[in-house]
């Protein structure tokens, strides 16, 4: 009998354990709000994907593209859908924040894993997907200026994969029994995503900017995902 109580509790820690451990892991949890939170085992996102980079290396390596786990899956969900909608499209992740949350300047939300920029995606004169460009000349591309018809040198702002990319972030949150809170970008550049095939179904559905933000975005869409957080303790 001594026996087998040990080979019982062996095969206990040898299952149960594992699954405790990766259960603990798993869940990021947030608290507060965008501009006042935190969070806690906050996530990654990943440093490149099929269709999609992260605009800064530096970024990634500094910390500065950290997210609650259910907004990660929501993010990648999003760019797989994409992958096969849009085979010849890429984008372009900007900043979310850091792994515990909390100020990242000089943005005046990111605080608690709920909030992600992403660059917008745009088109060279021939028509064809590129990434836009980031250096550190440029900001990493938040000092880009695109004018009301969404045009930066040769680049055109993609507006129907950019509505395609919002429905489908909005489309996988929902199936992750969330949703979207709101977007801003550009309201000069708005009614040109409207017009799209993607944008007819966003339009009345989520809730977009009407004013200008604190600073203009027309290179990049800032998204808030409706995530229940805890309340600040
Ligand atoms: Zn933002």
């Amino acid at each position: 009998m001594k026996y087998l109580a040990k080979v019982s509790l062996c095969l206990l820690l040898l299952l149960a354990c594992p699954l405790q451990v990766l259960a603990a892991g798993a869940d990021s949890v947030c608290y507060g709000t965008t501009s006042n939170g935190f969070l806690k085992k906050g996530v990654a996102l990943p440093k490149e994907g099929e269709n999609f980079q992260p605009f800064s290396s530096l970024a990634v390596f500094l910390g500065r593209t950290y997210i609650h786990s259910t907004v990660k899956a929501i993010v990648t969900g999003a760019y797989g859908n994409l992958a096969k909608q849009f085979p010849d499209k890429v984008f372009v992740y900007g900043e979310t924040g850091w792994k515990e949350g909390g100020e990242i300047y000089p943005h005046k939300t990111h605080q608690n894993g709920t909030s992600v920029d992403f660059m917008v995606p745009v088109v060279d004169k021939q028509g064809k997907s590129v990434p836009l460009p980031t250096s550190v000349f440029n900001k990493f591309g938040y000092n880009l200026e695109f004018d009301k018809n969404g045009k930066y040198e040769n680049l055109t702002i993609d507006f129907e994969a950019l509505a395609a990319h919002i429905y489908f972030l909005n489309e996988t949150a929902r199936k992750q029994k969330v949703g979207i809170q709101r977007v801003i970008f550009d309201p000069r550049l708005q009614p040109l995503l409207f017009k799209t095939k993607y944008g007819r179904k966003l339009k009345g559905k989520l809730k977009f900017n009407s004013k200008q933000a604190w600073v203009r975005h027309d290179e990049h869409i800032h998204v808030d995902f409706a995530i229940p957080c805890q309340k600040m303790k």
